[in-house]
């Protein structure tokens, strides 16, 4: 199939995108990359009268490291991550989950904020950022918003932005001194999206979780920072606390059936992956025995 008849426009500047996205209510859309618009168009599960294409601005391109804060320009593409010495030494969690976001043709072309004003609950990139604490920053007609990426999924393929608004940048604290993290995920084949996976930052001071962020996704509308992880943080690790914080993640899970996967197996799979995650980041095998 063909996408239906559609106007062009190659935005010169973030502020003629601006202008060109104003009035348009939701008959317009945003072209970054285009692996999501694309499919979606030729499907014609959307048909935007008007295409604004921000591909060619570069002030919306790039990665930068200062005073503690990671900022990813939202034209960054999947690849530029997976090379970035920054991303490497201050987001490894971002890193590693990057080589599990499809294949290498479609990280040559697709951006982080197309990847995240996509907002696909299956998308592992969404989820790294609320692991990672990210600030989501958008620009529109009202001047610039920062949104904490808890609060900026709303739903399945929603969030907090309007259709007036760009997504510009993200921000991430640098990972703290001494951190480590947790990314995986069940899929069917390496690049397909997750049936359900799991990206988590700690700090492990003394054998016990300082601090512990699990992001969740594919478990329910849109990413899950799982309130689970409190019940393992300052406190020594046993199985039976390990059993009260999974019992606490099966209350938060509101998995949806779909040709991969019925609830009960998300849910079964989401606990998996946190015992396996505990485990893993304390290096007691033991824990996982199950
Ligand atoms: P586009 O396709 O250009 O845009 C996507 C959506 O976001 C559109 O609605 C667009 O209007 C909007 N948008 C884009 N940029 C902005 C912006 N700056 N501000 C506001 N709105 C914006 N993704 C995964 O996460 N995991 C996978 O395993 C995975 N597998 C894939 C497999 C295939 C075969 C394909 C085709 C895609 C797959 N993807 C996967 C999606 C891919 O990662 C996309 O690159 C990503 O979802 C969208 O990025 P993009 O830059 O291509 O955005």
């Amino acid at each position: 199939m063909k996408a239906s008849a559609f106007a062009y426009a190659r935005a010169t500047s973030v502020e003629n995108a601006l202008e060109l996205l104003a009035d348009q209510g939701d008959r317009a859309k945003v072209l970054s990359g285009g692996q999501s618009l694309m499919p979606a168009m030729n499907l014609r599960l959307i048909s935007p009268e008007l295409v604004v294409d921000i591909g060619g601005l570069a002030e919306l391109r790039g990665i930068a490291v200062k005073e503690g804060i990671l900022t990813i320009g939202a034209l960054t593409r999947h690849v530029d991550l997976l090379k970035s010495t920054e991303i490497a030494v201050h987001a490894p969690l971002l890193a590693d989950a990057v080589t599990h976001v499809a294949h290498p043709a479609i990280r040559n072309r697709g951006t982080i904020g197309g990847s995240l004003a996509h907002a696909d609950p299956a998308s592992e990139l969404p989820a790294c950022m609320i692991a990672l604490a990210a600030t989501i920053i958008v620009r529109g007609p009202g001047g610039e918003r920062r949104i904490a990426a808890k609060e900026f999924f709303t739903g399945i393929y929603a969030t907090a932005m309007s259709p007036q608004e760009l997504l510009v940048a993200v921000e991430l604290p640098v990972a703290p001194k001494g951190s480590t993290h947790f990314f995986h995920e069940f899929a069917r084949r390496h690049g397909d999206y997750a049936i359900v996976g799991l990206a988590a930052q700690a700090v492990i001071i003394d054998g016990r979780f300082a601090d512990l962020r699990l992001g969740f996704f594919a478990v329910g509308d849109r990413p899950l920072l799982a309130g689970a992880a409190g019940k393992l943080v300052n406190v020594a690790i046993t199985p039976a606390v390990l059993s009260v914080a999974l019992s606490a993640l099966a209350d938060e899970l509101d998995p949806q059936e779909d040709h991969q996967a019925t609830p009960a197996m998300r849910r079964h799979l989401a606990k998996v992956l946190l015992t396996r995650c505990v485990a893993a980041l304390l290096c007691r095998p033991e824990l996982d025995a199950g």
